[in-house]
């Protein structure tokens, strides 16, 4: 398929539609600040189509045996791997992110999800419980009916496949609604999906935006089951908009996350680990660690190899090969990202790395949207800079003297996502992460993914958990059946 200049569509019972309004909203390649491709802009009245043609469907695909939804699923997986290098370049062109990483991490892992998946519903186990002598119980875990399934920019095609997969492979169909500033490879998958025997209606695709189509979505009293992820704002109006139906609701939100360095760490992983987590996709993962803390004594150290590292990262146009570091989503997340630079500075911090834009990488990108990788040192751990999400490659860089102290610091803002502790004393690696408030801790690494286990935030970082088990409980609907003896 070709991705350039293309008019995307919505997909609908296994067709490819115009939105009903007929009214499509420029679709811009951030690394040029130029509109690629035009996005349907839908409204409730292509949600009503979709629901009319999931709840269709759903008799038929709800009662197929887990074998063949499995087939259909692995053929899936196979298709986006046969198709890996197409997938990976429109996903650089949509959000800006350097090729490499699209063809090694967000592509890669998208395949995984439904392979994941798709075997998972194979292995299955259901509980039972026998009642001393009066009875005998089983549960029966049954799909729930039309799940809704709302994306953001980041990593588009990797999250949005992480809630289709195990959406429909027990058995449900599903409306999804991938963020309208990066819809390509969800309109790439509905054509794989069709080619993989997908059953019409089991996937259907509705772009816009969040007011329009999210909101509809997540106001549909027949769909009854929400799998969200976006920021902590927008999660509480999905909350919201969910609680007069009682629907049941997966949120994945935003995060502050800590990385955390002893000085008896390895430093040079640390250092190598630290740098790819706070620059990452341009500091635009959910996970990156954007508050590191360096034990006193070796504070000196580490800021000036982590800078030196950092400033190595090549900042590039996205489809270059070499490039390290791409673009920033657009200009609103630019601005965001220029907003709290000026305002670490105001609030007494230094800036020890970058801080602005760089100058364009070619003549391609003149206008696209880039942003240096910056560091800041010396701010207060309490001020507005190190507690709200910033979503860029900005990173603080702090000095703590001890573990109590940096267990407060880590844990002193609204989030609870993820972090990461640096240290070669077991012991104290154990301690730690047991006092971290974070969905996971990373010891010794950052972003190992194993999909089995459970994803997800405490506090306002989220509610509920995705993978593995967590994934396929929250997709079924679980009947206690009670036998007396
Ligand atoms: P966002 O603005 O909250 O948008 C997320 C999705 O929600 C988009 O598809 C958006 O549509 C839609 N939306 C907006 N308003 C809505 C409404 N009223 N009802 C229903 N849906 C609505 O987030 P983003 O800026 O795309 O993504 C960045 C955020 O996601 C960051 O905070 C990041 O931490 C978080 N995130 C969390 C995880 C995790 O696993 N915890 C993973 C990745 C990202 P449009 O954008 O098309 O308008």
């Amino acid at each position: 398929m070709r991705t350039e200049s293309v008019q995307i569509q919505n997909f609908i019972d296994g067709q490819f539609v115009q939105p009903i309004g007929g009214k499509y909203l420029d679709n811009i390649e951030p690394a040029t600040g130029k509109p690629y491709s035009q996005v349907p802009d839908s409204d409730d009245r292509d949600v009503d189509l979709a629901v009319a043609a999931a709840e269709r469907a759903f008799a038929d695909w709800s009662k197929k045996p887990a074998a063949e939804r499995s087939t259909i699923l692995l053929r899936i997986a196979d298709l986006i791997e046969r198709d890996l290098e197409k997938f990976a370049r429109a996903e650089s062109i949509d959000t800006g992110k350097p090729l490499s990483l699209a063809r090694f991490l967000d592509i890669p892992r998208a395949a995984s999800n439904f392979r994941f998946f798709a075997t998972a519903i194979l292995h299955t186990e259901s509980e039972a419980h026998i009642t001393d002598g009066v009875a005998f119980n089983y549960t029966l875990r049954q799909p729930r009916g039309i799940a809704g399934l709302i994306s953001p920019w980041n990593l588009p095609l990797y999250l949005l496949s992480w809630k289709i997969a195990p959406a429909i492979a027990v058995g449900n169909t599903a409306i999804a609604k991938p963020s309208e500033l990066t819809p390509m490879t969800a309109f790439m998958l509905c054509e794989i999906a069709h080619e993989a025997g997908l059953p019409n209606g089991v996937l259907n695709v509705v772009h816009g935006t969040g007011p329009n189509v999210g909101a509809a979505i997540t106001a549909h009293p027949k769909i009854n089951t929400i799998s969200f992820t976006g920021g902590t704002v927008t999660g509480r109006k999905v909350a919201e908009a969910c609680a007069p139906f009682f629907k049941k609701v997966s949120l994945e939100l935003g995060g502050k996350n800590p990385n955390i360095i002893f000085a008896d760490a390895d430093l040079d992983a640390a250092i190598a680990g630290s740098v790819r987590s706070s620059f990452a996709n341009q500091g635009q993962i959910c996970l990156c660690g954007s508050r590191v803390f360096v034990e006193r004594s070796a504070y000196k150290d580490f800021v000036e190899r982590f800078i030196d590292k950092a400033s190595q990262l090549k900042l590039g146009d996205p489809l270059d090969e070499k490039t390290e570091q791409g673009a920033i989503v657009n200009k609103a997340q630019l601005e965001k990202i220029k907003f709290y630079v000026d305002l670490g500075q105001k609030e007494g911090g230094k800036i020890a790395l970058g801080g602005s834009a760089p100058e364009p990488p070619n003549e391609r990108c003149r206008e696209g949207y880039f942003f240096q990788p910056t560091v800041i040192t010396g701010l207060p751990v309490s001020c507005r800079t190190n507690r709200d999400e910033i979503f860029g490659p900005v990173v603080t860089i702090t000095p703590f003297d001890n573990e109590d102290e940096v267990i407060n610091c880590a844990n002193d803002v609204e989030y609870g996502l993820s972090s990461s502790v640096w240290t070669q004393n077991l012991n104290r690696a154990h301690r730690v992460a047991e006092k971290i408030n974070t969905g996971t801790v990373w010891v010794n690494c950052w972003l190992v993914r194993d999909l089995r286990v459970p994803f997800g935030g405490m506090k306002a970082s989220g509610l509920g958990r995705e993978g593995g088990e967590e994934a396929l409980r929250f997709f079924t609907e679980p009947k206690n059946i009670c036998i007396a003896k």
